[in-house]
């Protein structure tokens, strides 16, 4: 693990709800995996040039001794070249990291930690459902950029409206359907959705591997729906939550569970051998207790 120090070197919207920031940065080795992701470190304060920076620490990183922490969240790569990378922020309201790329001006500096990849494409699939809201667009993308152009590649996007259509016509390969709904202005129909995307691309074979990401808890049917309706093996699909609705509401209710409630949550991850199965209990956990 390697912490970076990465420099505005340019900004434009790709449309109202998605900005795009470039970077230049030293040292930092692309996995040249579509949905690469690194931690973002944030300054601490409204001074944009207080960065507080993290150590590497192992496989991980800690906060110099007597400095504060610096905020953290989580972004793809959604381009790398020699020194510099690029990164697409969904602009939502509240948030430090929505808030400061809406602001980011050239010369303004963050931090960031070493790439890793999800997507595990078994090497025989001939086609791929991506499905995702706005924040899982720019992964989707280079997914499908990277891929084969054999690859039949079908994207199914949620946005928050109309003006956040991108034109994707440089992939040709990628047949594109854009639904209005999620994004925290709106339910959710991914779930719904990807079961008609699947559905419909089953009866071919081989099967075609399925990548999710969005909303947590609006993925939570589709995971339990490939694992324990269809029975898919987990190297066919990767479902990943992305972001928390109302993360606000959600802090304070986790915070008053009580600590016997968080040690039967905690237990249910060693109950069960097949880790997708700990998943899903943890989540309908979760879900019934609201949160
Ligand atoms: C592997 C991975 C890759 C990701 N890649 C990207 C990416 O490339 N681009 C990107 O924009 N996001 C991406 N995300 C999602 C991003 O990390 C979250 O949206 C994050 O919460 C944003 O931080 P914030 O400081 O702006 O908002 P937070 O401080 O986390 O949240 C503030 C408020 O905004 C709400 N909120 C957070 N995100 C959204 C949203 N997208 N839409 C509407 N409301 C929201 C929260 O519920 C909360 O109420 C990725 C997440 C993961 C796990």
């Amino acid at each position: 693990m390697e912490i970076f120090e990465a420099t505005v070197q340019s900004t434009h919207h790709l449309s109202p709800t998605l900005k795009r920031l470039r970077f230049g940065v030293h040292g930092f080795t692309s996995t040249g995996i579509g949905d690469e992701y690194v931690r973002l470190f944030f300054p601490h304060t409204k001074d944009r040039n207080l960065l507080s920076l993290p150590v590497a620490d192992g496989d991980s990183w800690r906060t110099v001794e007597g400095q504060p922490d610096a905020p953290m969240r989580t972004y793809t790569i959604r381009e790398a070249g020699d020194g510099w990378i690029e990164i697409d922020f969904v602009v939502h309201d509240g948030g430090i990291a929505a808030a400061w790329a809406l602001d980011a001006q050239v010369g303004d500096r963050i931090g960031l930690n070493s790439p890793t990849g999800l997507y595990e494409c078994p090497p025989d699939a001939t086609s791929q459902v991506l499905i995702c809201d706005l924040t899982g667009l720019p992964a989707a993308v280079r997914i499908a950029e990277l891929s084969d152009a054999r690859m039949r590649t079908e994207l199914v996007v949620e946005i928050p409206d109309d003006s956040s259509r991108l034109d994707l016509s440089h992939v040709p390969q990628l047949v594109v359907q854009w639904i209005v709904a999620g994004n925290g202005v709106a339910p959710s129909v991914l779930p719904q959705v990807a079961r008609k995307a699947v559905e419909q691309l089953v009866d071919g074979e081989p099967r075609p591997y399925v990548w999710v990401a969005g909303q947590s808890a609006a993925l939570r049917e589709i995971r339990k729906m490939l694992h324990r309706e269809l029975r898919w093996p987990n190297t066919q699909y990767k479902v990943i939550g992305y972001w928390v609705e109302q993360a606000e509401k959600w802090r304070e209710r986790w915070d008053a569970l009580d600590a016997s409630t968080k040690s039967s949550l905690d237990a249910l991850w060693d109950s069960f051998e097949d880790k997708d199965e700990a998943l899903i209990a943890y989540e309908s956990e979760l879900a019934r207790l609201g949160l």
